[in-house]
């Protein structure tokens, strides 16, 4: 019997970029949730969590395309290229990206790279990571008497990027609450421009290192002594910074598990 290629034989797939949330796999969307079940293939990277991904099936096929620390060990053209043929071999792939995809996710360019493939292709929202910290922290990012206004910033600019890196000076004018990815390497000149901008160095600044996570740690102190603070108590990547009036909320309203035991251990840095 002749069997068509499979190429031939399938119509083209479908991609689904699909955010996974901060970690804690209950806070997946139930489409996202039902979309890992089908999916042929699911194409991932080191944010998320495996508690997510045993929602795929045993025979799906998993590609890995990140590593630790947030540096690519795939470029990103790379990616897009397994999207695309993952997609034309007639697979119903999912994209799954920690948090939501288009929030310093790079969903926007491999949405791009479907779009002028002519790849149909779905957009399914996450949890961002700086809404799950905030939560998890006991951080209300707006509240009546603090802040009106939040601002998603990241701590890492692509330094290829030309004229476009961020003036954290104007950023400590705002008072709004910021939320910074990505931003524990640079923790030092990010708080140093903040207050040269005219945040008052008392300004309560949260670390929210593997929000949600068993591993959950959050580290309350000042912008001016953030960085020191978290470089003394070991906090690391992957973590979410939050500076403004709201952060010390933190001290009052942290419920998570292990969000509670590190501060009775001290960990948090009241001010
Ligand atoms: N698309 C993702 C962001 C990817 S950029 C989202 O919407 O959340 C990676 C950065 O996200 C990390 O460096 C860190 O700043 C933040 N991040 C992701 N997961 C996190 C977690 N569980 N806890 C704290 N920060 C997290």
């Amino acid at each position: 019997m002749f069997h068509a290629p499979t190429h031939l034989s399938s119509p083209t797939g479908t991609v689904h970029l699909v955010g996974a949330g901060p970690g804690d796999a209950e806070l997946l969307t139930l489409k996202a949730r039902r979309l890992i079940s089908e999916a042929d293939a699911i194409v991932y990277d080191y944010l998320v969590s495996p508690e997510v991904l045993a929602f795929a099936r045993p025979e799906a096929e998993r590609v890995f395309v990140g590593k630790k620390g947030g540096g690519f060990c795939c470029p990103q053209r790379e990616i897009e290229d397994i999207l695309l043929r993952l997609a034309r071999e007639g697979n119903h792939v999912v994209r799954l990206k920690g948090g939501d995809p288009f929030v310093f996710g790079r969903g926007g360019e491999e949405a791009e790279a479907l779009a002028e493939a002519g790849i149909s292709f779905e957009v399914v929202p996450g949890i961002t990571s700086a809404l799950g910290a905030a939560a998890y922290a006991g951080v209300p990012l707006t509240h009546r008497a603090h802040a009106s206004a939040v601002v998603f910033l990241t701590g890492h600019e692509d330094p290829a990027k030309p004229d476009t890196s961020i003036h954290w000076e104007d950023y400590g004018r705002l008072r709004a609450t910021l939320c910074i990815y990505m931003g524990m390497k640079n923790l030092e000149t990010i708080t140093r421009r903040l207050q040269a901008g005219g945040l008052p160095a008392s300004t309560p600044a949260l670390v929210v290192q593997s929000a949600t996570t068993g591993e959950h740690r959050q580290l309350l102190s000042t912008v001016a002594n953030v960085a020191l603070d978290s470089e003394h108590e070991g906090m690391g990547a992957p973590a979410m910074v939050v500076i403004g009036e709201v952060a010390a909320l933190a001290d009052k309203l942290a419920w998570f598990g292990p969000a509670r035991q590190s501060l009775e251990a001290g960990i948090a840095l009241a001010s």
